[in-house]
């Protein structure tokens, strides 16, 4: 079978779309006849090497995808032949002390598929069951291998850490970014007054179109001084900030008093300047979240399920164009997510 893989770190070239062995199927696991898959930041993040990430080359990247059961491993109980299944990437060890209080993305050995261990960018990939989830039948192929990683991570952030009620505000950074635009329709579903930033025009209408209550462009207005004069100099009780380097500042400047900052990442820098004085003052909370457990991904994806919520698409290449995916991403070109499909659908 062709599969999406690099055998070392670095720019694009290191993509290649190459024979490989077809996976064995354990007796935990399902193999999936894969129909489409999603890029996210972290596939550039793991193509380019991160420290402490060793991986077996070559690798199969990919932690989102989408497909048909063809086959199921003895112990596998939840699906058959003919299944619609989505993967859900993150996996734990169901024993720590974590995992034993149902807190798995807490796990103290958790990792994500298609960055620590094989992902499902393939003609066809074996997942175990418990990284699994049904999708109906009558859910495109797109909304199918785009959603699961983005919504399962804005709706933990937003509704399990930031514990967000219908009567507060929320400010959404890179409101129609991977993560962004998730946020942004659960903010909106939740009852917030929602708060948008972008670049461009289209990005910004987007946002309005997606529940925005009010917007901005970041690169034309400070949006910490927008939101102080937009509240009455009051702020925002929740901001959303997954870009960290150059934006983590104004994101605490723009909170109110006893607000909270939630983070699932930084895709500009890990390493902003903080403010130390406007934390203590204003008794800030900092709240760092990633993916989500099984229970959350099932609340949210029911909700992209019934079109309540609907991923944007940027673009559908063949998975053989990987590294031009890998470039819409880096060079922010368009908006929402870059999906990709084995190169014997689009025959
Ligand atoms: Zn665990």
């Amino acid at each position: 079978m062709h599969a999406v893989t690099f055998t070392g770190h670095g720019d694009t070239d290191v993509i290649e779309y190459a024979e490989v062995p077809d996976p064995t199927v354990g007796p935990e696991d399902v193999l999936i006849d894969v129909k489409a898959g999603a890029l996210n930041h972290l596939d550039v993040w793991v193509r380019r090497g991160l420290p402490g990430l060793d991986l077996e080359m070559p690798h199969v990247p990919g932690s989102d995808g989408a497909g048909v059961v063809v086959e199921t491993g003895e112990n596998v109980t939840r699906f058959s032949e003919g299944d619609h299944v989505a993967l859900s990437a993150g996996v734990s060890c169901g024993e720590c002390e974590f995992c034993r209080r149902g807190q798995y993305p807490l796990c103290v050995s958790y990792h994500v598929v298609g960055e620590h261990v094989p992902g499902v960018h393939a003609e066809y990939a074996a997942v175990d069951q418990d990284n699994l989830i049904p999708v109906p039948a009558d859910v495109d192929w797109t909304t199918a291998a785009s959603s699961t990683l983005v919504f399962q991570t804005a709706w933990r952030m937003l509704i399990d850490r930031a514990d967000l009620s219908a009567s507060e505000s929320v400010l959404v950074l890179g409101a129609s970014g991977g993560v962004g635009h998730a946020a942004l329709q659960i903010a909106d579903y939740a009852g917030a007054e929602v708060y948008a930033t972008g670049s461009s025009e289209a990005k910004l209408r987007y946002a309005e179109e997606h529940g925005a209550d009010h917007v901005v462009n970041y690169e034309e207005e400070n949006f910490a001084d927008w939101v102080r004069a937009e509240t009455g100099k009051r702020g925002v009780d929740v901001v959303v900030d997954y870009i960290g380097a150059g934006t983590w500042q104004d994101s605490i400047k723009s909170l109110a008093k006893g607000g909270r900052l939630v983070t699932c990442g930084g895709t500009a820098g890990p390493s902003p300047q903080t403010d130390i004085p406007r934390i203590f003052w204003n008794q800030l909370t900092i709240l760092g979240s990633t993916m989500a457990t099984p229970g959350q991904v099932d609340d949210v994806m029911s909700l992209v399920w019934d079109g309540t919520f609907e991923p944007a698409i940027r673009d559908v290449l063949p998975m053989s164009d990987t590294g031009r995916a890998h470039e819409l991403l880096e060079n922010r070109e368009g908006f929402g997510k870059v999906v990709v499909e084995p190169d014997s659908e689009l025959e």
